[in-house]
């Protein structure tokens, strides 16, 4: 077992600046990015990383100084220099070469993309009645989606065949070029062009999926629509998306919701509104009045002397809430009608009617109006 500060090139009593300066010195020139396959600089990058990981520490590196390896870390002797706080010293070498550099370099396979890869999310537009989307219903939807191919069960070869390994990258996935740069030849690690990153080449290709392990799905779902959906609402459907690749889960699925407009009634949150056209007899006397309602028809007792534009509402008669508890109102407006077309008896207790009011009615003049329409001729 080597000594650390041995490996760290620094005296014993070195100050904690020494030593970070020391190891940044030593990473740089031990890094495998800059050392591509060389299993001795390697070795060394590790060592100078176990060593500065003890001596940077106060408390491991007085434990390293009283008992020696013993002291800092039981696993040092089994595998040689542990690999703790591996990552955080990594991050920082990046720091020292500011940037430009992949994370991939030298240790990890974390570039090849051969991993699981969730499936897309779909999106579909569903159209429905106004009635429907109050009080809920079930639709079936058709969508196209890629499924995992099923003559080669998403392997993407002819059945009978096999993959092979990429010779480009000897399966690896990556590539290393050589790029020159002002701190000496650097070495950047590349996905392989040739494989994709897969490391492996399909020679035979599936003939239903060209090889890509997918193909596309006509599937019919059900999609159930609760009571009281708006428009814009949406019903996510959890992996009702397109099939993920390589194990992958599969995407979801979001039904946009879209309310057809109605006739008589609007919405507004869970109130419904409407215009109901009831006589000039009727609102002066009041009256009982039909009301559509959601449900149906159901009388309402107007009372006399009900103005033009007034409101009234029905009590939970509006949209149930989408929470399942509650529902909104029904407001109605009542707009009276003002009697045309009548005949000569009408006209009279119309008039009866004005003068018992005490209203002085006075007749158009006649002959005003025909003037402006000859003005017209
Ligand atoms: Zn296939
Ligand atoms: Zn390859």
């Amino acid at each position: 077992m080597k000594d650390l500060y041995e490996v760290l090139n620094v005296n014993r009593d070195a100050t904690q600046d020494e030593i970070k300066s020391a190891y940044r010195k030593l990473a740089k020139k031990y890094h495998p990015d800059l050392n591509p396959d060389d299993k001795e600089a390697e070795q060394k990058f590790k060592e100078v990383n176990a060593a500065y990981e003890v001596l940077s520490d106060a408390d491991k590196r007085s434990k390293y100084d009283r008992f020696g390896h013993a002291g800092v870390d039981p696993q040092a002797g089994a595998n040689g220099y542990g690999y703790g706080g591996f990552e955080d010293i990594f991050g920082d070498i990046f720091d020292i070469f500011g940037g430009g550099f992949g994370r991939t370099g030298g240790f990890s396979q974390r570039s090849r993309r051969n991993g699981p890869v969730r499936g897309a999310d779909l999106r579909y537009d569903l159209n429905i009645d106004f009635k429907d989307a109050v009080f809920g219903t079930e639709k079936e939807i058709q969508i196209r989606r890629m499924e995992e191919c099923s003559t080669c069960n998403g392997d993407g070869t002819k059945p009978g065949t096999h993959k092979e390994t990429c010779s480009n990258c000897n399966g690896t996935g990556e590539v290393r070029y050589a790029q020159q740069t002002p701190l000496g030849q650097f070495v950047r690690v590349g996905t392989c062009d040739v494989c994709q990153g897969t490391g492996e080449i399909i020679k035979e290709k599936c003939p239903t999926c060209g090889g890509s392990g997918r193909e596309a799905k006509t599937k019919r779902i059900l999609v159930k629509v609760p009571a009281g959906v708006d428009n814009g609402s949406i019903i996510s459907l959890r992996g009702e998306g397109e099939g993920g690749q390589r194990g992958g889960p599969s995407g979801d699925l979001y039904v946009y919701i879209n309310v057809n407009e109605d006739a008589i009634f609007k919405r507004q949150g869970n109130d419904i509104y409407l215009n109901i056209p009831i006589s000039f007899t009727e609102a002066a006397l009041g009256a009982e009045i039909e009301v559509p309602t959601l449900e149906g028809i159901e009388n309402y007792n107007i009372p006399a002397g009900t103005q033009t534009g007034s409101e009234f509402k029905l009590k939970g008669k509006g949209v149930p809430n989408l929470r399942g508890v509650g529902r909104g109102n029904l407001f109605f407006t009542v707009d009276i009608e003002v009697p045309s077309n009548l005949n000569e008896r009408q006209k009279k207790l119309l008039l009866e009617f004005s003068k018992e009011s005490g209203e002085i009615y006075k007749e158009h003049k006649k002959g005003f109006f025909q003037k402006v329409k000859d003005a017209f001729n």
